[in-house]
């Protein structure tokens, strides 16, 4: 028996890394991966824990917990953001960090996975004491991060004034600037255009592709979307702009329903200036947990993992999820999800767009030449496309769910590069 079968269903209890693993397994399993690199592939390479002390206003010293975790760097650097959060986990990060891995290979960036964060809650934060954990996790971690080893990102709660201070910090102890060892940051520090809105962009390409594939208009297609952070506000606003009617957003506040169409311009707006959704007008008031059963075309959850699970799968009637978010969906909400005839687009390939644009930007500070707007649209239309048909022909090839399709995908190209390279002793 070469490989663990999943766990029983009962009620859902999974964390991110067991989701992860949950299909990692399955595809190795139908990819008859070889068992040494099954197990050289499901161990992270590197778990990295920094104390970050930081003294507060008031003097006194808070000391805060830091992570950053490489899952793999078989075919290039390892990529992938850093979070700001109070309840972020080392098994968090390790799913996600395995997540940026599957997630750069299913559309072919030069790139391994990573992924980092604070434990601390940026809305009790000042500026400065934000600035001041940044630059203590960059010095922290100096001999990890690097152009050609290890590029953070934005990522939940951080932001481009983050990833300026990461690269200042950076770049004092290299004693020169280096604007490549992370992306996402401002334009003027080497920053790319079309980064912040990348994200965004790549879930309504793919939406639109799963549309079409659906044969359902989009004009006029209902969509409902979860978290009114970048991901899901830009995501709103690019679908909205191809004339989608967006019937439900929600935030941390709650939910706004309106079945004639919300004014996501305005909802943007609001948002900017109160720094969340509340008080909104311009829709009823619902509940996060009712925003994700609402009957539509396409539901779009771009806020935290596990929000679809298996105890929740049974009530959707969206046709159409895509995955802004990293990991929204259990491993035991996917067979619900899937005998119900639901179309997941899934999070390693609906939400590339971010890591897409963050390659554009590593390339372009490399090269000391920067890029058009319509290049690196252009460019991004094109990865992600690609990236959404050699799922689909993954996935029909062994008659699975894109979610399955697109780890096979994955993994084989990682196995690949792996295999290449040689086990090293
Ligand atoms: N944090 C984003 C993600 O989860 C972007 C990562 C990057 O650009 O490196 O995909």
């Amino acid at each position: 028996m070469p490989y663990k079968e999943p766990a029983p269903i009962n009620l859902d209890s999974e964390s991110p890394f067991e989701s992860m693993m949950e299909r990692f397994e399955h595809a190795a399993r139908l990819l008859n991966l070889d068992r040494g690199l099954f197990e050289f592939l499901k161990v992270p390479e590197r778990q990295i824990i920094v104390a970050i002390p930081i003294q507060m206003d008031d003097g006194s010293v808070q000391v805060f917990e830091g992570y950053r975790v490489i899952h793999s760097i078989a075919r290039g650097p390892s990529k992938g953001g850093i979070r700001f959060a109070p309840d972020i986990t080392l098994d968090e990060m390790k799913a996600l960090a395995a997540w940026m891995t599957w997630k750069c290979a299913v559309v072919n960036l030069p790139f391994g996975g990573a992924k980092g964060g604070v434990v601390c809650d940026p809305a009790v934060l000042t500026p400065v004491q934000l600035e001041k954990i940044a630059r203590r996790y960059t010095a922290n971690l100096l001999d990890t991060f690097g152009p050609e080893k290890d590029i953070p990102a934005p990522d939940l709660n951080t932001n481009e004034q983050i990833m300026a201070w990461v690269m200042d910090t950076y770049s004092m102890h290299a004693r020169h600037t280096v604007t490549s060892v992370v992306t996402g940051k401002p334009k003027i520090l080497g920053g790319s255009l079309g980064r912040r809105e990348a994200t965004g962009r790549g879930c309504m390409i793919v939406t639109k592709e799963a549309l079409d594939r659906l044969r359902i208009p989009v004009n006029g297609a209902t969509v409902a979307v979860q978290g009114f952070g970048n991901v899901g506000s830009m995501s709103a606003f690019f679908l909205h702009g191809l004339g989608c009617k967006i019937i439900a957003i929600s935030d941390v506040s709650g939910g706004y329903y309106n079945p004639d169409g919300i004014d996501i311009p305005r909802a943007i707006d609001h948002a900017r200036q109160q720094r969340s959704l509340r008080g909104f007008a311009g829709g009823e008031s619902i509940t996060n947990e009712e925003l994700l059963e609402l009957p539509c075309d396409v539901l779009l959850p771009a806020a935290r993992e596990d929000q679809i699970t298996a105890e929740n799968a049974g009530r959707i009637k969206a046709k159409i999820i895509c995955e802004g978010a990293n990991g929204p969906t259990t491993a035991h909400a996917d067979p619900i999800l899937e005998s119900r005839g639901i179309l997941v687009i899934p999070d390693i390939l609906a939400n590339a767009g971010g890591v897409t644009v963050s390659y554009f930007e590593w390339v372009q500070d490399r090269m000391g030449y920067f890029w058009p707007l319509e290049q690196v649209n252009d460019g991004l239309e094109r990865i992600i496309r690609e990236g959404f048909h050699d799922v689909f022909d993954t996935a029909e090839q062994y008659h699975v769910s894109l979610r399955i399709g697109a780890y096979i995908l994955a993994i084989d190209r990682v196995a690949q590069a792996v295999k290449v390279r040689g086990i090293y002793a």
